[in-house]
């Protein structure tokens, strides 16, 4: 079988038309046609090369599928033919090691991304393990599901682990993760703080459910934040001066990175002294991606997408590049 793709050849180009061959299905395998790829940032990273380049080109970005199962093999539950399903960042694990077993594959030594080392959704088809493959709810729409089978499934599984009603949640960045995650925390009932850089962005995020607005340029508007949210989810995709954000995290507060700065993170221990944590964390597990898109489904926590045909993923690349994006695009067949 060929199927159509488009693909990275070398690093920080355009991505152009490609085509490969896919073998017999496994045992355990799903064939997927693909509706929908949200372009999540990870994207840019691989199809740039900011996280390396060896053997990774020519690259087939896309990590947000959705589509229609069409065949499965042997092994995989015949009852998927004709569903509506979606894929992540993950498409494989060991499925044995104690992080399997305990629901966190997502830390699985063996973990196998979809579109790293393997040709990913930015295509018309994708072959790849059924068990990874998640039955997406009635009450979502495959364009607005999309972006929630990788943004949504990695501010979720912190959002799940650190905060509760109570807590005041900052979320640091408000692009495809981060919008989200402001959804989830206030429908969570936290009290929640959007820190942007762009103050153009205030009104949709209250509109997304934020509480309070805070510029994270404006020096003065930082220092008045100081001490004001239990858990900052950080999403941006550079490194900065962390500082400001670290004296935002409340005594005992946690700053979680989900974003990824291919540098070192620095902070002092000045600032986290006060029995404060830095935590990191990657997407979330097979468990976690149900249990979010259940509570989208229930939620009503819905995407903000731009929809745009397959063929125009480097209008898309480019323009995510520039930050010009509400909040995330999502390629249609
Ligand atoms: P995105 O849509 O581009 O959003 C990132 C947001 O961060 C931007 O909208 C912007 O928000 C802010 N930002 C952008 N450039 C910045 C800079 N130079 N300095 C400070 N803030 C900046 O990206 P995304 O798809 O949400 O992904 C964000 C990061 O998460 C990427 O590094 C991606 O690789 C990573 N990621 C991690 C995981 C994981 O499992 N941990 C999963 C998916 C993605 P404002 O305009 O509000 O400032
Ligand atoms: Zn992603």
């Amino acid at each position: 079988m060929t199927i159509n793709a488009y693909a990275a050849l070398e690093p920080a180009k355009p991505l152009e038309a490609f085509q490969y061959d896919e073998g017999a299905l496994g045992a355990f395998d799903a064939d997927i046609a693909i509706t929908h790829c949200g372009v999540c940032h990870s994207d840019l990273h691989l199809a740039d090369g900011d996280w390396g380049v060896d053997g990774r080109f020519p690259m087939v970005p896309g990590h947000e599928i959705t589509g229609t199962v069409t065949a499965v093999g042997d092994a995989a539950d015949p009852d998927l033919v004709g569903k509506r399903v979606g894929i992540g960042w993950q498409r494989g694990s060991c499925l044995s090691c104690e992080w399997c077993v305990s629901g966190n594959e997502n830390l699985c030594d063996s973990s196998v991304a979809t579109c790293v080392g393997n040709y990913g959704g930015f295509a018309e088809r994708v072959v790849l393990d059924s068990r990874f493959v998640h039955v997406i709810p009635d009450a979502l729409s495959s364009e607005n599901a999309a972006p929630l089978l990788c943004a949504g499934i990695t501010v979720f599984s912190p959002l799940l682990r650190y905060a509760d009603s109570m807590s005041h949640v900052g979320v640091m960045g408000i692009g495809g993760l981060g919008h989200l995650a402001v959804q989830f925390a206030a429908k969570m009932g936290c009290e929640v703080t959007a820190f942007s850089g762009s103050p153009a962005k205030e009104d949709e995020a209250k509109e997304l459910g934020a509480h309070h607005f805070v510029n994270g340029r404006d020096d003065d508007a930082m220092k008045k934040a100081r001490n004001s949210v239990d858990v900052l989810i950080a999403t941006a995709p550079a490194n900065i001066d962390w500082r400001p954000y670290v004296r935002a995290v409340r005594k005992m507060g946690v700053l979680c990175f989900v974003g990824i700065p291919s540098d070192p993170i620095s902070v002092t221990m000045r600032d986290i002294g006060a029995n404060k944590a830095i935590a990191g964390s990657v997407i979330g597990g097979r468990h976690e991606m149900r249990q979010m898109l259940d509570f989208s489904a229930q939620h009503d926590v819905v995407a903000w997408t731009e929809a745009m045909p397959m063929d125009n993923v480097n209008t898309a690349l480019s323009r995510l590049r520039e930050n010009d994006v509400r909040y995330r695009f999502v390629l249609e067949k």
